[in-house]
C-alpha cells in the first residue's frame, strides 16, 4: 500500500491517507492486549471531510449507475483478494472465531456486487396526468453526503450495509466505525483506495464518537444519518436531527423470540436455536433472546439444547474448532451474570453455564442455558448480547405470540414447525421486520432488513436498502400537446 507503514495505522481523508491525529488503541478481547492503533480526527478534522465530501458529490452523482457500479464490483474484487487477512483482523479486533470472521467477509463482497447491480435500478415512474396538456414524472436523486455510524459486533458487513447503497445512489459517505473495531474499515478503506474512487467520495473517520456524531448532526451539508447501533444511542440521535430535520435510517437493538412448536422438527429447531443464540457469542442484534418451547417436547428439547451447549469450543477465535470467542469486554461479562442472576432468583434453573470460562481471560463467558425463565425478569426484558439461552415454556399459539410480541423491540423473530399452516400464521402476527421460517440465518443481501417499533427506521439492503439514499422528485410538465 502507499499509505504510510507505521505501527499507527492512518485514516483515510479526501483520498489520503493520514495519520497525524491522536492514536486510538485497539485491543484484542481474547488476549486484552493492545495489538494495534490507528490514527484519529477531532471535530475540525470532521468538518473538513463533509466539506471534502460534498465538493465530491456532483461528480459522483453524474456519473451512471452503471459507472459507480463499476467501482462497487471493484472494491469488492479488492475484499476478495484479501479476504483472510480480514476475515482475521475482524477475529482479531471482535473476539469472533476465524469462520465466522470470514463468512462476515464473505457477505460484504456479496453487498458490495448486490448495491453495484441495483445501482443501475434507481427506478423512477411515469405517472398517468388527470388535466390535459400536463405529463408527470417521478425521479429519484441521491440525497447527498451520507454520515454513516457502525458498531462493533459485525464491524465490516455492518458497515457496508451503509456504505455500498450510499456510493451506488450516488452519495458520498465518511463512515464511523466503532472506537472497539476500527481495523476492518481501515482495510475496507485500503480498498476502496485500491479501486480508485474520485477523492472525498469515501472517508473513514476514527475517533470520539460525540465530537463526530455532533458535527455530523449539526452540519447542515451532512443530508442524511444511517445509524447501527443501540436503541439508547439511536433515541439520542433522533432527538439531536429535529433541529435540522435531518434524514435517519436506524437499525437499532432487538430481542428476538424463537418460538418452537411440538410439530417441529426436533433436530433442526435444536440446530437453529444454537446457531440464533451462540453465533457470535450472541452478540448480534437478531440473537435469539427468549427461546419458547410447547409444552410436549419442552423437556426433550432442553436435554438436547443442552448436550450441545456444553459441546461447544470457548476460546481465542483464532483458535482451530473454536465456537464462541470472548464477549467484546469484561463488563459485557459482568452485565450478562448479573442477567443469569436475576433469572435464577426469579426461579430459573441453570441446566448448563453461568460463570466466566475457566483458564481463559475476563471476557470469557460459558455457554449458558437457563430454563422456567419467567416472563417478568430482566434477560426476558433487555437484550443480553452474550452466549446465553433463557428458555420458557408455553401452551397456545395466541398464548406465544403474545408474549414474543411484548417488548418495545420489533427485529427479528423465529418459528419452527411443519405446519404450513401455523408457520403463515405466526409469521404474519410476529410484530418483527424479519421472521425465520425453520430459517437461523435470514439475513441475506436481496431482502430488506430492518426493525419495527424501537428497533428501527427503514430498510436496509434488498431493493429497499436504495431508498434511505434517494430523494423523489415529482416533475410536472406544463403545455404539453
Ligand atoms: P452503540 O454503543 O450504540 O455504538 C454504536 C456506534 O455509535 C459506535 O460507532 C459508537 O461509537 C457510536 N456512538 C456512540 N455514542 C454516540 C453518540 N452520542 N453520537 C454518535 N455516535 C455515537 O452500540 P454498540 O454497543 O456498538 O452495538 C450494539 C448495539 O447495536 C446492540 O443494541 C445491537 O442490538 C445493536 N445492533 C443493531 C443492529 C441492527 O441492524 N438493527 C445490528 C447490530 C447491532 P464508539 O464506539 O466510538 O462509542
Amino acid at each position: 500500500m502507499d499509505h504510510p507503514t507505521t505501527s499507527k495505522r492512518p485514516i483515510y481523508l479526501n483520498g489520503e491517507w493520514n495519520d497525524q491525529g491522536p492514536a486510538l488503541q485497539v485491543i484484542n478481547p481474547s488476549t486484552g492486549e493492545v495489538f494495534a492503533s490507528v490514527s484519529t480526527v477531532d471535530r475540525a478534522g470532521t468538518r473538513q471531510a463533509i466539506a471534502d465530501a460534498e465538493a465530491s458529490w456532483k461528480g459522483w452523482r453524474n456519473l451512471t449507475g452503471k459507472e459507480r457500479g463499476a467501482y462497487l464490483h471493484a472494491i469488492a474484487d479488492g475484499i476478495e483478494k484479501r479476504a483472510d487477512e480480514i476475515g482475521r483482523t475482524i477475529s482479531q479486533e471482535n473476539g469472533k472465531p476465524l469462520a465466522q470472521g470470514l463468512g462476515e467477509v464473505g457477505m460484504t463482497v456479496d453487498h458490495f456486487r448486490w448495491f453495484a447491480e441495483e445501482a443501475r435500478r434507481a427506478y423512477g415512474r411515469v405517472i398517468p396526468h388527470q388535466m390535459e396538456g400536463k405529463r408527470h414524472l417521478a425521479i429519484r436523486q441521491s440525497v447527498g453526503v451520507v454520515g454513516a455510524i457502525a458498531p462493533w459486533n459485525f464491524p465490516l458487513v455492518l458497515a457496508v450495509r451503509k456504505v455500498a447503497p450510499a456510493l451506488a445512489a450516488g452519495c458520498p459517505v465518511l463512515l464511523k466505525p466503532a472506537s472497539a473495531t476500527p481495523l476492518s474499515s481501515v482495510l475496507l478503506a485500503e480498498a476502496v483506495h485500491e479501486a480508485g474512487l474520485p477523492k472525498g467520495v469515501f472517508q473513514l473517520l476514527v475517533g470520539n464518537a460525540r465530537e463526530i456524531g455532533a458535527e455530523m448532526m449539526e452540519n447542515p451539508a451532512c443530508r442524511k444519518i444511517t445509524f447501527t447501533g443501540s436503541t439508547e444511542v439511536g433515541r439520542e440521535l433522533i432527538r439531536q436531527s429535529a433541529d435540522q430535520v435531518k434524514k435517519l435510517s436506524m437499525e437499532l437493538g432487538g430481542h428476538a423470540p424463537l418460538i418452537i412448536f411440538e410439530d417441529a422438527n426436533l433436530d433442526n429447531a435444536v440446530e437453529g436455536a444454537l446457531i440464533t443464540k451462540f453465533r457470535n457469542g450472541g452478540q448480534s442484534c437478531i440473537a435469539s433472546n427468549r427461546i419458547y418451547v410447547q409444552r410436549g417436547i419442552y423437556e426433550k428439547f432442553l436435554a438436547k439444547f443442552v448436550e450441545k451447549a456444553k459441546a461447544m469450543k470457548i476460546g481465542d477465535g483464532l483458535e482451530d474448532g473454536v465456537d464462541i470467542g470472548p464477549l467484546i469486554d469484561s463488563a459485557a461479562v459482568d452485565t450478562a451474570i448479573a442477567h443469569i442472576e436475576a433469572a435464577i432468583a426469579s426461579g430459573a434453573r441453570i441446566l448448563c453455564g453461568g460463570k466466566r470460562a475457566d483458564g481463559l481471560g475476563p471476557s470469557f463467558l460459558q455457554a449458558t442455558v437457563l430454563a422456567d425463565v419467567s416472563e417478568d425478569t430482566l434477560c426476558m426484558k433487555e437484550e443480553t448480547f452474550a452466549p446465553v439461552a433463557p428458555v420458557s415454556v408455553f401452551d397456545q399459539e395466541d398464548e406465544v405470540i403474545q408474549r414474543a410480541n411484548d417488548t418495545d423491540y420489533g427485529l427479528a423473530a423465529y418459528v419452527f414447525t411443519e405446519n404450513l399452516n401455523r408457520a403463515w400464521r405466526v409469521a404474519e402476527a410476529l410484530e418483527a421486520g424479519t421472521v425465520g421460517v425453520n430459517d437461523a440465518v435470514p439475513s441475506t443481501s436481496q431482502c430488506p432488513f430492518g426493525g419495527m417499533k424501537q428497533s428501527g427506521l427503514g430498510r436496509e439492503l434488498g431493493s429497499e436498502g436504495l431508498d434511505g439514499f434517494l430523494e423523489t422528485k415529482h416533475i410536472s410538465f406544463g403545455g404539453m400537446g
